[in-house]
């Protein structure tokens, strides 16, 4: 048990590094991390498919909210942001969105859950995730638990739960294990 979650710790936070150092998503940065017999076989990403414009090459997050790059947002919509409020990044112009659930929305048609790009990397190899452990940095979303339920995975491992819900209860219905493990930002042996 106690060598059990040691691996769990080592194998969360090695998503949670993938997630913050890798990701281009400008809201949340998510890993998926596979693990079976002892070996990582595939690793996922939050993002958009390769070859796409990243996240955070059109957004940016600010404590007030997030903004877009000034020539994605339509004329239409500046007209509607009576002032338009603007910063400029990196020498680039950014708009303030006006919507809370912009990139929400935005990200729903256009970025990849991290747990269904490191399934669909398995099957790009022609291999499974049968009986092996997902750790995720987030607890995966609705979609995401229906995946890890089709690809037969036998243990999740989160470590923060996704604010836009959930599908631990499912997944566990259908008899994986679950296990939340909230990480301390450190790589010592906590044992
Ligand atoms: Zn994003
Ligand atoms: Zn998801």
């Amino acid at each position: 048990m106690e060598k059990q979650r040691l691996w769990d710790e080592t194998w969360l936070q090695f998503a949670d590094m993938m997630a913050e150092r890798h990701s281009k998503c400008a809201s949340k940065s998510v890993a998926c991390v596979i693990v079976k017999a002892e070996k990582p076989i595939s690793i996922g990403l939050n993002g958009t498919p390769p070859g796409h414009t990243n996240c955070n090459e059109i957004f940016l997050k600010r404590a007030d909210g997030f903004y877009k790059r000034a020539e994605y947002v339509h004329d239409d919509a500046v007209d509607l942001m009576e002032p338009a409020i603007q910063l400029v990044h990196d020498g680039v112009t950014f708009v303030k969105c006006a919507d809370l659930y912009e990139h929400h929305n935005w990200s729903k048609q256009h970025e990849i859950h991290a747990e269904i790009n490191a399934i669909g990397k398995l099957a790009a190899d022609s291999t499974n995730a049968f009986g092996a452990t997902a750790y995720v940095t987030h607890s995966p979303c609705h979609a995401c638990s229906l995946a890890l339920i089709a690809a037969r995975v036998a243990r999740v491992v989160y470590a923060v739960g996704y604010e836009h819900g959930d599908g631990l209860d499912l997944m566990r219905e259908s008899g994986i294990e679950v296990v939340h493990l909230p990480l301390e930002k450190s790589y010592k042996n906590t044992l």
